[in-house]
């Protein structure tokens, strides 16, 4: 029984919001801040509608650490969820100390100006959590989030050692729009475009963005291309994991995605530098997000499936030689709209976020610091995924993935 404050106000927390009010055993008081009032109204809205609970709502800029720590402090939660973008980590991470309160998000920090993703900025907040006997959970969602906790249980159950990593994240589902983001539009391309970078030989291997495909039969969805990408949780496993040889990202997309993206890049639309328009600085990027479709909007249209996991090859714990495993979830896109009015993108984001909240509220995960994903014990939360709605699966393969 735990009052928690959530902050931010999109797809993602709207997923969480309905889930925690689902499990009030655990959540027993929910409370929603975001920049938009409104939108946190909607939200509250619908989970009055479909669970009965009712959310406290209110605006704030989580930006600004003075109202945020005072917010905080008249909220007196027991956790804060950070489900806002990864440029309000550091001042949410701020409030927090100030305010006495742990912490938890669903991705690292990365500064407006810089298409850089990397968790030093939140690793360097370790002392000051851990001097004040509070938690920081970072990157509990599902990539980051459940594909670090599913290497961790092929680590504790199936292998000694973990030798090869790839994760696989497909996203098999249509909106039936001619372009847009399953999540935040901005963070999506700044994603994407950026350098891939992969974890072999104890360095960071970099090729340019997209140029490395490979296509791969996916359970639930078919066959699909999937392009090689950097993406935070390998730098996080390549930490945890120092056995790792070879650690990698794949991602699919459609030829309609990327023959759109190509295009914006060309003309310069993904740029993130300010320009001057009639007088006054824009930042391409944030203006392209503006008009393309809300990701929150995409859920009644989307059908189909996703499919995301990992394959593991190491030295199998029962001494049998050297084995490889493929363990994923599939969810589909309708059945996460109907159960919270959001698409499988911010589902299988939204939930995580939620078991993470549970694992750190129950005391099923503690410490005192900055903790990834990996140096939590898996086997709870791997539970909570079968039970509230991202039931998991675990595959002996024949042998390493020969690409
Ligand atoms: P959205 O853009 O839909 O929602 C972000 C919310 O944050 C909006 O409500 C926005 O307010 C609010 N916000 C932005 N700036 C501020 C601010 N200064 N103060 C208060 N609130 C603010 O994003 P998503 O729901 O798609 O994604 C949420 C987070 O989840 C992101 O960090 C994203 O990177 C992460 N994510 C993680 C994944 C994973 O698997 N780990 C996968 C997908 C997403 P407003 O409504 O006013 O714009």
């Amino acid at each position: 029984m735990a009052k928690v404050l959530v902050i931010g106000a999109g797809g993602v927390s709207s997923v969480c919001v309905h889930k925690m009010a689902m499990n009030p055993e655990i959540f027993s008081d929910i409370h929603l801040a975001s920049r938009t009032l409104a939108k946190c109204d909607a939200i509250a809205a619908s989970v009055k509608e479909r669970t009965g609970v009712a959310v406290a709502t209110y605006q704030v800029d989580a930006e600004d650490v003075p109202a945020l720590t005072a917010l905080i402090e008249r909220i007196g939660p027991k956790l804060v969820v950070n489900l806002a973008l990864p440029y309000q980590d550091l001042p949410i991470m701020d409030a927090c100390l100030a305010a006495g309160v742990d912490y938890l998000d669903t991705a690292n920090y990365e500064p407006k100006d810089e298409a850089k993703f990397e968790y030093s900025w939140q690793w360097a907040y370790q002392d000051r959590f851990r001097e004040k006997g509070l938690m920081a959970l970072l990157g509990s969602g599902f990539d980051p989030g459940v594909t670090s906790v599913f290497a961790m249980w092929l680590k504790k159950h199936k292998l000694k050692t973990i030798r090869l990593l790839d994760i696989l994240d497909c996203n098999g589902g249509d909106h039936g729009q001619a372009f847009a983001t399953n999540f935040n539009p901005e963070i999506n391309i700044r994603e994407v475009t950026a350098p891939a970078r992969h974890w072999a030989g104890g360095e960071w291997v970099e090729t340019p963005a997209m140029s490395i495909r490979q296509s791969f039969e996916f359970e639930g969805v078919g066959p699909k291309n999937m392009y090689l990408m950097y993406h935070e949780e390998l730098e996080s496993l390549a930490k945890f994991l120092p056995e790792l040889e070879r650690g990698r990202f794949w991602m699919t997309f459609g030829d309609a995605y990327i023959q759109h993206l190509t295009v914006l890049q060309n003309v310069g639309m993904t740029r993130i530098d300010p320009v001057i328009y009639n007088g006054q600085e824009i930042v391409p990027l944030q203006f392209l997000a503006a008009v393309l479709p809300k990701p929150e909007t995409l859920g009644p249209t989307t059908k189909g499936k996703t499919n995301i996991g990992d394959i593991a090859t190491g030295e199998a714990l029962d001494g049998s030689g050297e084995k490889t495993f493929y363990i994923y979830n599939i969810c589909d896109h309708e059945d996460a709209f109907h159960e919270t009015g959001n698409q499988a993108i911010s589902y299988t984001t939204g939930v995580p976020a939620m078991i993470g909240a549970a694992m750190m509220l129950t005391g099923a995960w503690r410490g005192e610091g900055v903790f990834n994903m990996e140096q939590m014990d898996p086997d709870p939360f791997m539970a909570m995924l079968n039970t509230q709605g991202l039931p998991w699966q675990v595959k002996e393969l024949p042998g390493p993935v020969e690409f």
